[in-house]
């Protein structure tokens, strides 16, 4: 699942796990997952989240290493927001063929207004926003009932720009890459989550 940030990666990938039961691989979650817990790994991730840079390569070509041999991926998973870099790409390949990339295209304007107002339940990692995606019943996640929601501290507006310019300058070269392997799927993202998630699933078959 391949995008800039808000794009809708997660909110999708979150969809299609439920549907096919493929596991959602998300280098973002795993590294606030480390920071959470103090680990050298977060250590030396939190300086380059906070200010809105990627993570060094070798930093996640070591966490996806580990995750992919737990034994839930011994079927496939599905990758939200890895690789972000062409290096990353490349150790990708020599530990496991890549299917299909799903490029979800929302433009710069819109990205600033997902990302400042997503909020996500702290009981089931379910994603919401104030305006586009709200609970059904105000203060209660549709999916669990929690009453307990997170807002991250990288989604504000001086963050999102560099990451904005993070992801053109060092991830978005990555989609010609995946064209010229014949794998890449361009799906219009401004538009409702119901139907990108059906044009993923048409592309995945
Ligand atoms: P978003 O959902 O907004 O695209 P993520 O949760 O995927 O954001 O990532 C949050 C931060 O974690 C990024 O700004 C970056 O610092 C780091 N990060 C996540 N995935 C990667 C990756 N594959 N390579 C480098 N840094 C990453
Ligand atoms: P990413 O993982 O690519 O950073 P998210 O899935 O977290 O993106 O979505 C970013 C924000 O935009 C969230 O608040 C989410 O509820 C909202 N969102 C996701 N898809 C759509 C869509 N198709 N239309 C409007 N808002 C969306
Ligand atoms: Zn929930």
């Amino acid at each position: 699942m391949f995008g800039p940030p808000g794009a809708g990666k997660g909110t999708q990938a979150q969809r299609i796990m439920d549907i096919t039961g493929m596991p959602q691989v998300s280098t973002g979650d795993m590294l606030r997952a480390s920071v959470a817990a103090g680990t050298e790994t977060g250590i030396k991730a939190k300086q380059f989240m906070d200010a809105g840079k990627l993570v060094p390569d070798d930093v996640i070509i070591d966490l996806i290493k580990d995750r992919l041999l737990q034994a839930d991926a011994s079927n496939g998973v599905m990758f939200d927001g890895f690789p972000r870099t062409i290096p990353q790409a490349e150790a990708l390949s020599q530990i496991c063929k890549v299917s299909h990339v799903i490029a979800i295209e929302v433009p710069d304007d819109i990205i600033v207004d997902r990302i400042c107002g997503r909020f996500t339940c702290s009981g089931c990692s379910s994603v919401y926003h104030d305006s586009f995606k709200p609970t059904m019943v105000s203060g209660e996640c549709d999916n669990c009932g929690s009453t307990n929601f997170n807002r991250r501290d990288d989604d504000n507006q001086t963050t999102v720009l560099s990451r904005l310019n993070a992801y053109h300058k060092q991830t978005s070269p990555l989609a010609s890459w995946y064209e010229s392997k014949g794998i890449l799927h361009t799906i219009d993202g401004d538009r409702a989550i119901d139907l990108i998630t059906s044009d993923i699933l048409s592309a995945l078959e």
